[in-house]
């Protein structure tokens, strides 16, 4: 897919009419970033389905457009719980196959299975007879599910607190065995248990569960996932930052061929709203967008001022308005980021663009990569703010 998009943006590229080409990556863009994804969450009332969607979106239960927790009515209703800042993710609570009105038979076609990506299976014990039953209608379908044994946390506590030889790993163990046999014993050859808190996201085996996701989702959907991937480990700011950066060449080129604004300072033309649209995506994946940042806050216990303290891009924790990018560009300008741009024809990639906008694509090129790099610099050590040493 890469190589086909490098060509057909060279393509649009040497087309004569600039701000035809502007237009035309951009729609290219565009498809890229509006792939949709369905997630289903499901499970018996009162499993965490509802905290777990929560969570996973970095919304606190009160937050808006946060899933009701907690509630002891049943879920009769499919609900869908977009991300708040990629609305074509969309987490779905569903009801379990045994909590619906309608009969087993019908479950499959009135909750409308067909449309799920994949299903997370959210169980605080062991799995129940509705939940391999609906595993084995999922199967039937050739679709993806995993067993979710929730709130470990509490497990942990209890056991703590109930037991004088507490093993923290034995007891771990113990759990995702005796779920494993449940299922076993239910008629799964070889069943994949991930243990995980809603309350303590970053810890047990989510990133094992946000790998799996990822190997086994189609290529076009990994990165609708990734960018709506809660931060719960460094090596999540990593991948992110590696899917990003190869996409910089592609929000260069349509800043460098829309390009309407001088940039202070640097004798190059942007389009600023290009990059307007790609630094957003960069704060938002990396969790550094002011509502997101203050959820974080109010989660970890670490206040709000201690978390903006370790950030060091300006675009980070900020609204990114047309003038901050410009200015950011600019204070760039005579910086090792930038040199070269100047005399930079001889580096110009596609043959057969004006020279303009060559030295505007590289010159975006390069501020873009150092953004990237500063924002996800700032996710990191948000990160470590947040979570400590753990
Ligand atoms: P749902 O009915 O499946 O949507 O379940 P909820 O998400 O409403 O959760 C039911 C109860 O379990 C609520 O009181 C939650 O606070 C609690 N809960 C959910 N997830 C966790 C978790 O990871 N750890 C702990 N300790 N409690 C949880």
């Amino acid at each position: 897919m890469e190589a086909e998009t490098d060509a057909e943006i060279r393509q649009i590229l040497q087309n004569s009419d600039q701000s035809l080409a502007a237009a035309e990556i951009n729609e290219v863009l565009e498809q890229q970033n509006n792939i949709s994804l369905n997630i289903a969450v499901t499970g018996e009332t009162g499993a965490g389905k509802s905290t777990f969607i929560n969570a996973f979106r970095g919304l606190n239960d009160e937050d808006d457009g946060a899933a009701l927790t907690g509630c002891k009515e049943t879920t009769k209703e499919v609900t869908a719980y977009p991300h708040p800042n990629y609305p074509n993710v969309t987490f779905w609570d569903l009801p379990g196959i045994g909590t619906t009105n309608f009969p087993a038979k019908k479950y499959k076609k009135k909750v409308g299975l067909e449309k799920f990506d994949f299903f997370i299976i959210i169980s605080a014990n062991r799995f129940t007879e509705n939940d391999v039953k609906l595993a084995q209608e999922i199967k039937k379908m050739k679709k993806n599910y995993y067993f979710v044994r929730s709130k470990i946390d509490s497990d942990l506590d209890n056991e703590k607190k109930f037991r004088t030889n507490f093993n923290r790993e034995e007891t771990l163990t113990d759990i995702k065995e005796d779920c494993i046999k449940g299922l076993q014993d239910a008629g799964f050859e070889s069943p994949q248990v991930f243990l995980v808190s809603s309350f303590e996201l970053h810890e047990y085996d989510i990133s094992l569960l946000q790998e799996t996701f990822e190997t086994e989702l189609p290529e076009h959907k990994r990165n609708a996932l990734l960018m709506t991937t809660p931060i719960t480990s460094l090596e999540i700011i990593a991948k992110k930052k590696e899917a990003f950066k190869s996409k910089i060449k592609y929000w260069a080129a349509a800043s460098a061929a829309g390009a309407a604004v001088s940039v202070p300072g640097l004798s190059i033309a942007v389009d600023v709203s290009i990059l307007i649209a790609a630094v957003t995506q960069y704060v938002h994946g990396f969790g550094l967008d002011v509502p997101t940042m203050k959820r974080l806050a109010a989660r970890t216990g670490v206040s709000y001022d201690d978390l903006l303290a370790v950030i060091v891009s300006p675009l980070a924790a900020a609204e990114v308005t047309s003038a901050l990018v410009l200015r950011v560009m600019s204070s760039l300008a005579g910086r090792t980021v930038l040199m070269a741009v100047e005399e930079g024809s001889r580096f110009i990639p596609i043959i057969g663009i004006p020279i303009a906008m060559g030295l505007s694509y590289i010159a975006i090129y390069r501020v873009l990569s150092h953004i990237l790099n500063t924002l996800a610099e700032d996710s990191e050590r948000v990160f470590r703010k947040a979570f400590g040493s753990k």
